[in-house]
């Protein structure tokens, strides 16, 4: 497929502060866009000035939800190249979430060449200061105006981009994590391992009320028994248990993170056992308690890793270390992985691609 650049007329106002980025708020010139229509196929695909989409209001995807996407990032290195990170893995799993929304799978070659156009047109708004970088929203959502639930004839793909900063102002910081004892995210056989807007609408209410009592993110249970550790808001949760790196297996109801298959495979060469074995909130409360649960954290694009300092469960409060500390080994792989992805480190395993 052809990929049109069309002109841009007027550039958007620039970050003033690069050390003082607002994540998902600031937005580049151009975004990538393309159409689909059934008997067709993808067509129409261009790099376009940002701007709004005309939609008509009977929109399936603002009805039925049928939507799709991704979250990436490019790196400014120091020799000023820009760098992705594992960017067909990114691909493939959008393919995979369009599969299990009855929409149309996309060219993962094409979509990755293509976001790499749009980069390579954008790549001054790729930040240089320390930690920032680009975020890549992929996106897919269901164009055809019909109010009927069924999968939609008609959607747009398309790319957008903006410049985000560290996440963590002065160093990585722990968070305050609430276990919900009666909100679940995913059930077995629903879209829990899809990344599609719905699994966040239906996790508002949660995090509001988590909000509310002074806590950071939420951790969700398992549906069935309500027991067992899935993951938190947008993040893969690893455990560091009794010596051994603890996280959930992908079973149907958690994301399939590439930070977390990252971290799997950094922690094993740092000589660390691993396993893809859910733990329990009895286990958390108890393994803290004992000792034997001595560093937690999450994973993933956004934050990278991001350290838990307390979990709560009912009237329960447990704190790992002093609940202010970030873990030697916690802060280890936060650095080997970054130190990766802005090409301060060897790349043994291929991950980054530069533009
Ligand atoms: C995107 C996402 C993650 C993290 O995946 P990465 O590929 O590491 O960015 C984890 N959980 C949920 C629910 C997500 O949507």
């Amino acid at each position: 497929m052809e990929l049109q650049v069309l002109p841009l007329e007027q550039s958007r106002p620039r970050p003033q502060n690069e050390s003082n980025l607002t994540f998902g708020k600031q937005f580049t010139d151009r975004m990538f866009v393309m159409d689909y229509l059934t008997g067709r196929g993808w067509h129409n695909a261009r790099i376009q000035p940002y701007g709004p989409f005309v939609l008509d209001p009977a929109a399936m995807v603002l009805h039925y939800a049928q939507e799709i996407f991704e979250g990436l990032k490019a790196f400014r290195r120091p020799d000023g190249k820009i760098a992705l990170f594992r960017p067909m893995d990114n691909m493939r799993r959008f393919n995979r979430s369009a599969s299990r929304m009855c929409m149309p799978e996309v060219e993962e070659e094409f979509l990755l060449h293509a976001i790499k156009e749009l980069i390579r047109l954008e790549a001054n708004w790729v930040p240089r200061a320390e930690g920032t970088s680009l975020y890549i929203r992929p996106t897919m959502i269901a164009s055809e105006p019909m109010l009927g639930v069924r999968p939609a004839d008609q959607y747009l793909c398309y790319v957008i981009l903006c410049p985000v900063g560290t996440y963590y102002k002065g160093g990585l910081a722990p968070v305050k994590i609430w276990i919900s004892d009666h909100y679940v995210r995913a059930a077995h056989g629903g879209t829990g391992e899809v990344k599609t807007g719905g699994n966040y609408a239906a996790s508002l209410l949660a995090a509001r009320e988590a909000a509310a009592k002074g806590y950071d993110q939420v951790l969700w249970l398992d549906a069935k028994e309500k027991r067992h550790v899935e993951e938190v808001g947008s993040m893969n949760m690893c455990f560091l248990f009794d010596g051994k790196l603890l996280t959930s297996p992908l079973h149907g109801t958690i994301l399939d993170g590439i930070t977390r298959r990252s971290v799997l495979t950094l922690a094993h060469e740092m000589g660390l056992k691993v396993e893809e074995r859910a733990l329990t909130v009895e286990e958390i409360f108890d393994g803290a308690e004992r000792g034997l649960l001595t560093e937690a954290f999450g994973t993933g694009t956004a934050v990278v890793i991001s350290p838990v300092g307390q979990f709560t469960y009912r009237d329960r409060t447990v704190k790992l270390g002093d609940g202010q500390t970030t873990g030697p080994f916690t802060q280890r792989l936060y650095d080997t992985l970054t130190g990766i992805q802005y090409g301060r480190l060897p790349d043994p395993h291929d991950w980054v691609e530069l533009l």
